[in-house]
């Protein structure tokens, strides 16, 4: 690394920076500006301890997953410290290096620690080696040309840069590593990293540009970054060049990744749900700091889009996995719902970041609801398993996993839980904005005037919090103290869900012990007065257990409700509920909720209530049986005692439950096949897709595998006579992977001997139908069915029935 020049004016603001918030910054920013998480102490029961599992647990697992996996390798490799290929899978992967840093850095500040901080120096200097000369970094490309060009990744071109609107992810890794260097040079101010992302922002200044190259970038990222670096360099040209790669996106280009159209112009959320969140949070920067109107439409327009029709009620974002992103409006499926534990975390980055442009309350109610549920269920309560998905019905397919070859999720959890903290308050010159209740203990500066305040809150279990100030001398200011839209009768912004009730307790606020009614404006209660050493706000929120339904437009939520107490979802899993079975419960439409702590599951609420299982029987009717109490606990919490069934949306309907299966002979065979997965026992479950691509309930799929026989076989406990097959294909075309199959047959085991049965008429293939063959009566011990996939996709099944 050369030394580089930087102006004494740059070493200033960076001081600024260094300070703390920087609300005293004579630049444009965000009117409102949140106070930095290094001011805010957590003293509570709930986040603390996360936080502190992230910093013991999570951070070096991460880091031990990146050194054993190779990925830090990478780095040696590239800068001559080791020899050897480029050992990981994806291109990308430098990202999660720079994405754990980033996290690393956040945790120093509140969790000292001599060694990691000598551990990332470390890091840093086999980055600042992987580093070329002319400030390029992309250990793949690096290693490649040390090879004559041999493994270089099938995603990047020959030349630098030209395929990164597609796949090479060259920019996409440069974003996470200037939001590292950022977070690096504020937690420790050493200018290691900084000065390596600022050697590599100018070498993409100097390349991209009006007349130069014109590639944006593929996967966004690089925007919130640079607008980082800008902030702490106080260089404009970084401002501009993230507004350049935000300007020559579209109208030409994919849906995908957001370039179907100008980024003005967008008006919907379409395509990767990561890509775009982060995008969206860019496209908020630049309109705050540059007040562009039309930036600003856009993404208000797009969040509008995003509230009314493509949201879970977890606040999970992104229903498909072919995409790994939006589908239409109202297309919200339960069980393959992706909502991926990246986007929940952009889709936090957006709201908060449209909440400092406006100061409007609806935000940090999505933000919250997203905190508390569908991010939170993206990490276990031991903090070192992950989800990558998280979806809101599971048949026992789904688990936490220790890692990912694609790591993006778990690295994101790492550097997101220490931030956690600096969501919690934001300023004006003149207001306090006080957004979440979490225990604390902390100091803001509201125009010149510091004040302390502290906070004490049993959130999210308890509604009642306390806020005291400490102006010092005494201070006029007003404190904007939020009234979450579930403390009125609001599910969640937008009018895709609501309350199915209007009994709502109302809140109540008093101020140094007395009743004080306030304006309420824009979802916060304003208390404008000159607050003294002392004074103190008494909030009491009401923790109503409330049923939510949902728009009827979403068809995997008809006839059902979802239980929500404060901000946080309830389902119900199986450990807690009878035999294990929840996907064919019915729950009392009319019935009590009752609430209890419990030991388990770190001395969470749950929530009692009643109701019944349902089961098909052998003529086709569906039977109730007898009432039993439901066990519902926190969502974010399930999958934490092993896989088994799980149910967000609580059917109050028979028709709604997936019934348990009646004894037909499918049901009562030993089930087998050529690949075994947890998703075998879907083929004899007798639940029924809508049409070939009903990702609303499981299927069995061969996927990746294709071109070649595959098998589905029925072993009975006693021979039997069977005449007729019915199976209903999986295809997911024309996005994903699997079609109906070229052709298949259907044997039977008699003795030792596999025979073909004598088919009454040809096999047929039909997609969105049940294919039933019948057949001359055999008596057979087993049945098969052998499937020849299609050349170039892989198939599956729903359902396989045999009579
Ligand atoms: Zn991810």
């Amino acid at each position: 690394m050369k030394k580089l020049y930087y102006p004494i004016l740059l070493i200033s603001s960076l001081l600024i920076l260094v300070s703390g918030c920087n609300q005293n910054a004579t630049v444009a920013d965000y009117p409102i500006q949140p106070v930095p998480f290094t001011s805010v102490k957590l003293t509570d029961n709930f986040w603390a301890p996360r936080i502190r599992n992230n910093a013991t647990v999570t951070i070096p697992i991460a880091f031990s997953y990146c050194e054993s996996s190779g990925r830090i390798k990478n780095f040696e490799i590239a800068g001559g410290l080791d020899t050897g290929r480029f050992q990981t899978i994806y291109p990308f992967d430098d990202s999660d290096v720079y994405k754990i840093i980033e996290g690393a850095s956040y945790s120093l500040q509140t969790y000292p620690d001599p060694k990691l901080d000598s551990y990332l120096d470390t890091l840093i200097w086999k980055i600042g080696l992987a580093q070329e000369d002319d400030g390029y970094l992309y250990t793949n490309r690096t290693i490649a040309e040390m090879h004559g060009g041999k493994g270089l990744h099938e995603w990047a071109s020959k030349n630098r840069w030209e395929l990164d609107s597609v796949l090479s992810h060259e920019l996409y890794n440069l974003g996470h590593l200037y939001e590292a260097a950022v977070a690096h040079y504020q937690a420790t101010g050493k200018r290691t990293l900084l000065d390596i992302a600022i050697k590599s922002a100018d070498l993409v200044n100097k390349d991209f540009g009006i007349g130069k190259e014109m590639v944006y970038p593929g996967h966004q990222v690089i925007e919130m970054g640079l607008v980082k670096l800008y902030r702490a360099s106080g260089e404009k040209k970084y401002l501009d060049l993230a507004k350049f790669f935000l300007d020559i996106r579209g109208p030409n280009g994919e849906a995908y990744n957001q370039a179907n159209k100008k980024v003005i112009d967008q008006n919907v959320a379409v395509g990767h749900a990561v890509r775009a969140t982060y995008m969206y949070s860019g496209i908020a920067d630049i309109a705050a700091i540059e007040k562009n109107q039309a930036y600003l439409n856009a993404i208000t327009r797009i969040w509008e889009d995003i509230v009314y029709g493509k949201i879970y009620i977890t606040g999970g974002i992104g229903a498909t996995g072919g995409n790994e992103g939006f589908a239409d409006p109202f297309v919200l499926p339960n069980m393959s719902a992706y909502c991926e534990t990246c986007a929940s975390i952009g889709d936090i980055f957006f709201n908060h970041r449209l909440f400092l442009l406006h100061g409007d309350g609806k935000y940090i109610d999505i933000l919250e609801k997203t905190l508390y549920n569908s991010m939170l269920s993206g990490v276990s309560l031991s903090a070192d398993r992950f989800f990558y998905p998280n979806p809101l019905e599971s048949n026992g397919q789904h688990q936490r996993q220790a890692w990912f070859g694609c790591a993006c999720c778990p690295s994101n959890v790492a550097r997101f839980v220490p931030a956690i903290p600096g969501y919690i308050y934001a300023v004006t010159d003149k207001d306090l904005y006080v957004n979440l209740y979490i225990s604390n203990e902390s100091e803001v500066t509201i125009g010149s005037k510091k004040v302390k305040v502290t906070q004490k809150a049993g959130f999210p279990w308890d509604g009642k919090v306390e806020i005291s100030v400490d102006p010092g001398s005494g201070g006029n200011f007003t404190m904007k103290v939020r009234i979450p839209g579930w403390a009125h009768n609001e599910a969640l912004p937008g009018n895709l869900y609501k309350f199915d009730d209007q009994n709502y307790g109302n809140f109540s606020l008093a101020v140094n012990g007395k009743p004080f009614i306030p304006e309420v404006l824009n979802g916060y209660a304003v208390i404008e007065r000159n607050w003294k050493p002392g004074d103190k706000i008494n909030l009491e929120l009401p923790m109503t257990v409330r049923k939510v339904v949902a728009d009827t437009r979403v068809r995997d939520d008809i006839g059902k409700v979802a239980v929500q107490r404060g901000p946080v979802i309830f389902c119900a899993e199986w450990p807690d509920n009878n035999t294990g079975n929840i996907l064919d419960l019915v729950v009392d439409k009319n019935s009590d909720f009752s609430t209890e702590f419990v030991p388990s599951l770190e001395g969470s609420l749950i929530i009692k209530t009643s109701g019944s299982q349902t089961r098909k029987t052998l003529n086709g009717t569906i039977e109730t049986l007898e009432k039993e109490p439901v066990t519902l606990i926190p969502y974010a919490f399930w999958n934490n005692r092993g896989p088994g069934q799980m149910m967000v949306w609580l059917p109050i309907a028979s028709e709604a439950a997936k019934p348990l299966p009646a004894p037909t002979i499918a049901f009562r065979s030993k089930v087998r096949a050529s690949k075994v997965t947890k998703a075998l026992p879907a083929v004899n479950d007798q639940i029924e897709p809508v049409n070939s691509s009903d990702h609303s309930v499981s299927y069995y799929h061969w996927w990746p595998d294709k071109d070649h026989w595959e098998y589905i076989q029925y072993d009975f406990e006693k021979p039997e006579l069977i005449s007729k097959s019915k199976v209903y294909w999986f295809d997911d075309g024309p996005d994903g992977g699997c079609r109906i199959p070229d052709e298949w047959e259907i044997l039977y085991l008699t003795g030792n001997t596999w025979k073909p049965v004598k088919v009454k008429s040809p096999y047929k293939v039909t997609k969105d139908a049940w294919n039933s063959t019948d057949f001359v009566p055999v008596e057979a011990s087993a049945v098969k069915i052998k499937v020849k996939l299609k050349k170039e996709f892989s198939s599956g099944v729903y359902e396989w029935i045999v009579e």
